[in-house]
């Protein structure tokens, strides 16, 4: 009889077990290959699959509409549409190419997203070998590097490119775009804190659960990836590294990265190995760090203290390290590598 109770019992605590709903198996970090990087999303505590998938599809979406050499790409539709007529694109597109083009006039032009032909002619860090283009082909190409050639219609939505051969390259500030839509997935899901990371282009959402400060490490360009020279202390923002070790091939001994000069041709020579952006907004920061890795520190330094709620880390060449007026050395920033210094 005792046996029988007893059996009862647990074969009730056996299908109670069945019966109670499963808690949802959370992981606290997902990282996939999308982008042309490894994106890597951490929603810690609240790390909900549902979450992930979301947020990786969109990134995914934004890629099919945004890359460069994706056939059938929304970039790829307007590019072979150059000189011929406008296409008509998502909203989304149509609003990234809106501020790349705005960003390009804010920069005097040093980022540019019509910098297209040259990025195929170069191929830096891409499937050809190695070579430095003919400087008869560079100069070529030039004519079609303008952001003042690309026709925005808002109404209908429309990009046209108004000379034949031009090309758009959102390389430089679609991947800032995909961390700001992300964020807004994982806010929307009340997610309270988390990190995106799309290869290096970083956005903190929310606080940490104890309150402190957020701790970002900012690449020691010289060193292998992970290695960092010092650490910003912030809180809720997006922080994006423009540098020379990103993509790069060398040749003859000559190291050539892949952020160019859009009116030289070649990779930009501003006396920088890498330029860091700070603001709310990572779009913004991410075209922003390649305009002023691209214009160097002095004018780098008076775009950004031209903006409201941007401030900057410049690392030059002979590895001392600028701040710009919003951050303080040894309060927001610290440097941990002994081989660099402050400016
Ligand atoms: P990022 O790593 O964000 O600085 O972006 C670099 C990528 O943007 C390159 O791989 C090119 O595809 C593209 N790019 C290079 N130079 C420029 C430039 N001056 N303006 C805009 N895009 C650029
Ligand atoms: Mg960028």
């Amino acid at each position: 009889m005792i046996k029988r109770i007893f059996l009862t019992v647990a074969v009730i605590f056996l299908m109670m077990g069945c019966l109670r709903p499963k808690a949802p198996q959370t992981v606290p970090v997902r990282a996939e290959f999308v982008l042309a990087t490894v994106c890597v999303i951490m929603l810690y505590d609240r790390g909900e699959p549902q979450v992930y998938e979301e947020v990786f599809a969109r990134l995914r979406e934004i890629e099919n509409r945004m890359s460069f050499f994706m056939e059938g790409s929304d970039i790829n539709r307007i590019n072979r549409a150059a000189g011929i007529e406008p296409v008509r694109v998502p909203g989304d597109v149509f609003y990234v190419i809106e501020r790349a083009v705005y960003i390009a006039e804010l920069s005097g032009g040093a980022f540019d997203p019509t910098v297209g032909p040259l990025v195929a002619l170069w191929d830096i860090g891409g499937a050809t070998p190695p070579r430095i283009p003919p400087q008869e082909e560079i100069k070529k190409l030039l004519p079609l590097v303008n952001w003042q050639n690309v026709e925005l219609d808002r109404e209908n939505q429309s990009v046209f490119l108004k000379k034949p051969g031009m090309a758009l390259d959102l390389g430089a500030i679609a991947k800032g775009y995909a961390a700001d839509e992300a964020a807004e997935i994982i806010r929307n899901a009340g997610i309270p804190r988390a990190i995106i990371d799309l290869g290096g282009n970083n956005l903190l959402v929310g606080e940490k659960a104890d309150g402190t400060l957020w701790r970002i490490g900012i690449q020691d360009p010289l060193d292998e990836r992970g290695a960092y020279i010092g650490v910003l202390e912030t809180r809720e923002t997006s922080v994006v590294t423009s540098g020379v070790y990103e993509r790069y091939f060398v040749y003859e001994g000559v190291h050539y990265h892949h952020l160019l000069s859009p009116s030289l041709g070649h990779p930009a020579r501003s006396g920088l190995l890498s330029a860091t952006i700070i603001t709310g907004i990572s779009m913004d920061a991410d075209a922003l760090s390649t305009a002023i890795f691209v214009m160097g520190h002095e004018k780098g330094i008076a775009l950004v203290e031209s903006l409201d709620g941007v401030e900057a880390i410049f690392i030059l060449e002979d590895r001392s390290v600028l701040l710009t007026g919003g951050l303080t050395a040894g309060v927001d920033f610290f440097i941990t590598n002994e081989d660099y210094r402050f400016f």
